[in-house]
């Protein structure tokens, strides 16, 4: 029986339920999406409180959440 392995970076997967980097409400997924090279940048805004963040997932290694 083959394990699942715990890295999920596959390309075109959009992340969700993202915690606010302020508050920790829950985001259901991001504003605004921009693709670059080798990685995607994410930008959330927060429901709940307002705040807004952006978020990088680098698909060479693992993904790597940024708060501003
Ligand atoms: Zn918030």
């Amino acid at each position: 029986m083959t394990q699942a392995t715990m890295v999920n970076t596959h390309s075109g997967d959009i992340p969700t339920q993202n915690p606010c980097a302020q508050c920790g409400a829950p985001i259901a997924q991001p504003d605004w999406i921009e693709p670059g090279e080798g990685r995607v940048s994410y930008l959330w805004s927060c429901p709940a409180c307002g705040y807004r963040f952006e978020a990088i997932a680098i698909y060479d290694e693992a993904a790597i959440p940024l708060a501003a």
